[in-house]
């Protein structure tokens, strides 16, 4: 083993031959001319003019070695239900999907929506979408009509791949009516709809003439094979849309080779899960954590992947090790939140199975708090828990651990190292100067060219994708929004968000996207969204609301009422993702004297801090107010 300062250096020094040694992980079916197009900063193109296919990758590039290896193991706790295919069955699987979407129409740059819960035939779409060269584009099911209509009018998909439903925690949970409204809402439906029954709602109707069952299709299509469409690199396999500081959500827009590289290459340095061995990632597939590491990044290293439809506590807290034992999983990946959950539980349940196969446990999505670090290594005494940083425009860390590269003693509380590719620096959030000195605290941005696999562009929108992410600083760099300290060795601590994004259990909420659906209601003036520190899920919603009538204020059961209504609105709007963990009626929000927001005064306030500046506030009994209201009973999710 090399030593990692090398390695970074030569990621850096020599981007070129760095990355087309890493290339050679995947197949080209033409190979590329040119590894990177920088000359229009700060977009970058890599594997220029080399043709490849995600779907050929993950799938066809096995059957001669590993046909009979089971590829996708799925169990659903919710469902009672149990299902393997091995990567001739997978293999199989999506050609068939493949000629179902064919059928209805759908190629080559085509956008097909999926709104879809945790099962097998979610994988087999988003792999019939890249094997046809069509963008997918996963909606995760926690998302209301609301949310989903405005991801489809921003994607104009030619079709919407749903189920009759998801289940959590017991609970059914409806997503064909939720599909219905939002094709109602949509400016641009696409006009049909591919619906998987699972049985799990009785009579759900299909609407002729638009509505497509999927296996009364698929019986039609068995057996069929659809040859791959070779795409060139830099062609979009993907659009993940993700929450930033406006209401409108962001459709993060993924190459093709760039990231099929990224992925194989993060298997080896930072995953480290061999070919043959089993990963299973608790994460779900509408996140860019399920794309990464449930989907594309273990499939793409001929591992076997664990699909889990389920809590972690139920039956009960076995669950995950029961899995991890029964299916010798090496390689596991989570968030700190479902982490806590487990703690909450008796540590035995870590002890009732064998998990001495478990190589590696990662974590990522929210900051990783030291106790609940120290607690699972000790809970695992033979696995490695390791943090890492990242984000849904990187598609793969930033800052990490590089196990496969060189082994790091571990830093409670730091993610890791630069990782190699990204050129990270800290700078000043006022004057952009850069901040070298180590422990000092900064903005944490990379030198463009970002690496492989980061986002190309904004769907439709590369001006947004400059102004949004490059144009923070006098220099263009690109701005992760986070806060970070350096050590002398070179180890990042990250310390919160520079803007007002939500970190909820390590999924983004945008507060102007909760306060827009809140201002929906009619009885609310005004509303301030923030994010208040939670000892479970990191952050939870936290809504202050001016009622249009101030009486509402002073009545204590109507106030109740109205409370828990803005909680509704935005689980109608939204989904329950984002839906508040408590709504306060206050009479009027901290504002300065040019009418802006004091979002974090109010934070502040509400985790019982001090409020900070508060030189150019207009009227600071209202801050009282908000101190006020914190101390009210009310309803609490
Ligand atoms: P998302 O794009 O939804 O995955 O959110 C990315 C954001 O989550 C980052 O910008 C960070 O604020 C936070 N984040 C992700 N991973 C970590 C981590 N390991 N430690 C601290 N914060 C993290």
């Amino acid at each position: 083993m090399g030593s990692y300062e090398d390695f970074y250096r030569h990621s850096l020094d020599q981007p070129d031959a760095f990355w087309a040694e890493q290339a050679r992980l995947i197949d080209w079916e033409r190979p590329f001319d040119q590894v990177l197009d920088a000359s229009r900063p700060p977009f970058a193109r890599w594997f220029v003019g080399g043709r490849t296919n995600l779907c050929h990758n993950a799938v066809d590039r096995h059957l001669a070695t590993r046909a009979n290896q089971p590829a996708i193991v799925f169990e659903s706790t919710e469902a009672d239900q149990r299902r393997q295919y091995t990567y001739a069955q997978l293999h199989a699987e999506v050609n068939r999907v493949a000629a179902m979407l064919r059928e209805l129409g759908v190629g080559r740059g085509d956008r097909v929506i999926v709104y879809m819960p945790m099962v097998p035939e979610a994988l087999f779409t988003l792999l019939a979408c890249t094997r046809l060269g069509a963008i997918h584009s996963v909606v995760f099911g926690g998302f209301a009509a609301h949310s989903l209509a405005l991801r489809i009018d921003d994607a104009r998909p030619v079709l919407l791949v749903t189920a009759d439903a998801g289940m959590r925690a017991g609970r059914v949970i409806a997503y064909k009516p939720l599909v219905d409204e939002a094709l109602t809402l949509a400016q641009h439906p696409p006009a049909q709809v591919l619906v998987f029954n699972r049985g799990l709602v009785p009579g759900t109707s299909l609407t002729p003439g638009r509505d497509v069952d999927f296996a009364t299709l698929g019986a039609k299509h068995e057996g069929a094979r659809v040859p791959v469409e070779w795409l060139e690199s830099s062609e979009p396999s993907y659009i993940l849309y993700t929450s930033g500081t406006t209401g409108k959500p962001k459709g993060v827009q993924r190459d093709t080779g760039g990231y099929a590289v990224a992925l194989a290459a993060s298997m080896r340095h930072i995953y480290t899960g061999q070919p043959g061995e089993t990963m299973f990632t608790a994460s779900d597939i509408g996140w860019v954590v399920g794309h990464s590491y449930i989907v594309y990044g273990p499939l793409l290293n001929g591992m076997t992947t664990v699909l889990y439809e389920g809590l972690p506590t139920r039956p009960d807290a076995s669950i995950w090790w029961r899995l991890v034992e029964e299916h010798r999983v090496s390689v596991m990946f989570t968030s700190p939140t479902a982490i806590r959950v487990l703690k909450k539980q008796d540590a035995s349940f870590l002890k009732r199975h064998d998990t001495s196969r478990l190589r590696h446990l990662f974590l990522a999505g929210e900051p990783l708090d030291a106790p609940t670090h120290a607690w699972i290594s000790d809970a695992l005494p033979a696995t490695q828990v390791l943090d890492n940083y990242w984000q849904t425009e990187t598609g793969w860390p930033i800052l990490g651990p590089v196990p496969g590269v060189q082994a790091r003693p571990r830093k409670l509380g730091s993610p890791g190292v630069a990782l190699y590719g990204y050129r990270v620096k800290l700078l000043d959030g006022l004057s952009g100067a850069e901040v070298t000195a180590p422990n000092q605290k900064g903005v944490l941005v990379i030198e463009p060219p970002l690496p492989p696999g980061c986002l190309s562009t904004v769907w439709g929108d590369d001006e947004r994708f400059v102004s949004t992410y490059f144009s923070s600083f006098e220099t263009p760099v690109y701005n992760t929004f986070d806060w970070a300290t350096r050590d002398e060795d070179g180890d990042y601590f990250i310390l919160g968000r520079t803007d007002d994004v939500i970190n909820v259990a390590g999924h983004r909420l945008g507060t102007r996207e909760i306060e827009e659906a809140i201002s929906g209601h009619p009885a609310i003036a005004e509303v301030a969204v923030v994010g208040v520190k939670d000892d479970l899920k990191g952050q939870v919603v936290m809504a202050f609301a001016v009622p249009r009538d101030p009486t509402r204020l002073q009545r204590e059961e109507g106030r109740a009422d109205l409370e828990r209504e803005v909680m509704d609105t935005v689980g109608r709007t939204l989904g329950a993702v984002a839906r508040p963990a408590r709504v306060h009626l206050v009479a009027h929000l901290p504002k300065t004297r040019s009418g802006k927001l004091l979002r974090r005064s109010i934070q502040a306030v509400a985790e019982a801090r001090e409020p900070g500046d508060l030189s150019t506030i207009e009227d600071p009994s209202s801050l009282e107010g908000i101190q006020a209201a914190m101390k009210a009973r009310g309803p609490r999710e």
